[in-house]
């Protein structure tokens, strides 16, 4: 589950509770927040800590960046045999 970073996207109207920031667990089907619950003023979204398959080519990326090979199928019927 992801945890979302929220803070006060106008400072100067905010509580002190959102120009802080704060941290809150949500679930993908949760609505995403848009105001501080405490003061009702608009907030945005700073990072989520863990994403969980965002999207295919940035897995790609991450995988390529950590050592990771990628097992190419080399044509049609075409497998390295191993025995
Ligand atoms: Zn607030």
């Amino acid at each position: 589950m992801p945890i979302y970073e929220f803070q006060a996207i106008d400072e100067d109207k905010s509580c002190e509770y959102c120009k802080s920031g704060f941290e809150l667990l949500m679930k993908f089907s949760d609505p995403h927040l848009v105001i501080c619950p405490k003061c009702g003023n608009q907030i945005g979204k700073k990072v989520s800590v863990t994403s969980v398959g965002s999207s295919k080519s940035g897995f790609d990326a991450r995988a390529k960046a950590a050592g990771f090979h990628k097992l190419k199928k080399l044509g049609k019927g075409e497998y390295e045999k191993k025995y």
